[in-house]
């Protein structure tokens, strides 16, 4: 059952120590959703902790008050209210949930399909295409508390979640509520630039050594890239420099389905998915592997090393693409 904004609302306002916490390797959906929900419930004279296994990505630390959002500590702490936002699974969640264990009470908001509907409060929207856009609609609905650097945080979420406004979830509400708060006083070029136009050196270097892995199959409709643990500790590579890489691969005009195979240690491989066609559901392809997401873009980790893993998920995603096409 979907909770209504106002149980939420009712939940948060008898709260006292809430805890706000978003998924491991956050992107800025995550980020931006926990920081502008955190401000507002600081606002309201609650006591907040925004938490993520990662802390705060390099890239995001231009979001004035990011360094609200934290490693969790060792211990466990107790909480009235935890409230999960873009997390699609409560393991996503990572450290965090053993140190927020104790919360009474578990809200979820979150746009993912593949979200189960953990928690007593549940309200995903599989139709947003960002949590920061769901975020914008409660506390807009609630008259909670809108201070700029949340303002910021939200219209940084949702750019990035709908890359620059070109997805096929954008709607003209996205639009309404990128107006809106470009009206309260957000410089939309001021946050591009930030997001998209001060990467560190390294990033680049990266994209010389990845491009040379791009490797084209099935008439070329499926283009993947193969990242080794050799190379990011050779460039000194933070997980926020990864970001967004398979970009360049997906806009090759024949390609349906881009896919990022990245090496971590101890014999794991992350698994990053986008399709672009209906036709092929990366979330249902990564689900089958055990992570999730959305239909165009979802991810997953898996046990192996990065050959096996590499020649396991290419052999799935051909079997799709010939279904398909
Ligand atoms: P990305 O490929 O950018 O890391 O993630 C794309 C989408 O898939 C995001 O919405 C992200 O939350 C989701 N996703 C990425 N990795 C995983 C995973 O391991 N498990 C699940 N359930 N979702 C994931
Ligand atoms: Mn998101």
């Amino acid at each position: 059952m979907k909770a209504s904004f106002d149980e939420i609302a009712g939940a948060i306002k008898q709260a006292d120590r809430i805890v706000i916490l978003s998924h491991v390797r956050p992107d800025c959906d995550a980020i931006g959703s926990q920081l502008a929900l955190a401000l507002s419930l600081q606002q309201l004279g609650k006591k907040v902790f925004a938490w993520n296994e990662d802390g705060l990505p390099e890239s995001f630390r231009f979001l004035e008050k990011s360094d609200l959002v934290h490693r969790p500590p060792g211990e466990a702490e107790e909480f009235d209210l935890a409230i999960a936002l873009d997390t699609a699974s409560q393991q996503r969640l990572g450290t965090t949930l053993q140190a927020v264990r104790t919360a009474k009470q578990w809200i979820n908001i979150d746009h993912h399909a593949s979200n189960p509907g953990y928690g007593d409060l549940v309200y995903i929207d599989t139709v947003a295409p960002a949590t920061g856009q769901i975020v914008y609609e409660f506390l807009r609905t609630e008259d909670f508390p809108l201070t700029l650097a949340a303002a910021n945080a939200l219209y940084a979420a949702i750019s990035t979640d709908t890359g620059s406004f070109r997805y096929a979830n954008v709607t003209a509400r996205t639009f309404e509520i990128a107006g809106e708060l470009v009206e309260s006083g957000v410089d939309a070029a001021e946050i591009a630039r930030h997001l998209y136009e001060s990467y560190p050196k390294r990033r680049v270097q990266l994209l010389g050594q990845l491009l040379p892995t791009a490797a084209f199959e099935a008439d070329d409709k499926i283009v993947s890239l193969a990242l080794t643990n050799e190379t990011k500790e050779r460039l000194e590579i933070q997980p926020d420099d990864i970001d967004g890489l398979i970009d360049y691969v997906r806009s090759v005009d024949t390609v349906v389905v881009a896919i990022f195979f990245e090496e971590l240690p101890e014999n794991k491989v992350r698994l990053s998915m986008r399709s672009k066609d209906d036709r092929v559901d990366v979330n249902k392809i990564c689900g089958e592997f055990g992570g999730g997401g959305h239909p165009r873009a979802a991810g997953a980790r898996m046990r192996g090393n990065l050959e096996e893993v590499r020649s396991k998920v290419l052999k799935r995603v051909f079997h799709e693409v010939a279904k398909s096409f």
